[in-house]
């Protein structure tokens, strides 16, 4: 069941049931303040946003709407998560075709959990030349430390539970929630 206009409501998704965490007007303030301080720190340089699908899809939008000024955008698909749990082998199903070498690239990551997926694509990227490296993440839990990466700003920091919503999912659902939902213990 979907939440109707009360930010405030649980979601049911399949089996599991999800209770508000981020209501779209917090997110959506925080990714604007993102987009301005990359417009910042950027201002000249035209940088290529490199989207990570599927989950990060949602967020890349809105951040390249609250960057305000030229840029260009691509996208990889990496895969390391089956149900609520990641598998732990990382794939990289669909690469990027762009040339990254001398550009500023902007990585815009959904979750960064382990840290896992996010690592082994910027070795990937490093390897490519690209005039520097800059990575956005939306959410980030505290396991966060358990593969080496740096990460230059987080949209929230969260608990260690499973959430969907603002383009992470649950078993391909959720994507669409304008907010974000944590799973309940309660089941
Ligand atoms: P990591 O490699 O950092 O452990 O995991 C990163 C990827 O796992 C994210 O890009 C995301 O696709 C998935 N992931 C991690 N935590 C969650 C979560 O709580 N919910 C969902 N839907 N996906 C998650």
């Amino acid at each position: 069941m979907y939440p109707g206009n009360n930010p405030n409501e649980a979601v049911n998704i399949l089996d599991l049931h999800f209770i508000p965490l981020l209501t779209e007007q917090q997110v959506q303030a925080r990714v604007h303040e993102i987009g301005a301080a990359l417009t910042a720190r950027f201002p000249d340089q035209k940088p290529l946003f490199i989207s990570i699908l599927s989950g990060a899809f949602v967020f890349a939008s809105d951040l390249i709407r609250a960057f305000k000024s030229d840029c260009e955008v691509g996208f990889v698909k990496l895969s390391s998560y089956t149900g609520t749990r990641s598998s732990g082998a990382i794939q990289t199903v669909m690469g990027l075709e762009k040339d990254l070498r001398g550009r500023h690239v902007i990585v815009v990551e959904d979750i960064v959990d382990t840290g896992r997926t996010l690592h082994f694509f910027l070795n990937q990227l490093q390897l490519q030349e690209p005039a520097s490296i800059c990575t956005v993440t939306f959410l980030r839990k505290p396991e966060a430390a358990a593969f080496p990466v740096q990460v230059d700003y987080v949209g929230f920091d969260i608990e260690d539970k499973f959430v969907v919503g603002y383009g992470l999912d649950y078993e391909g659902l959720g994507r669409n929630l304008p907010g974000v939902y944590q799973l309940s213990e309660q089941g």
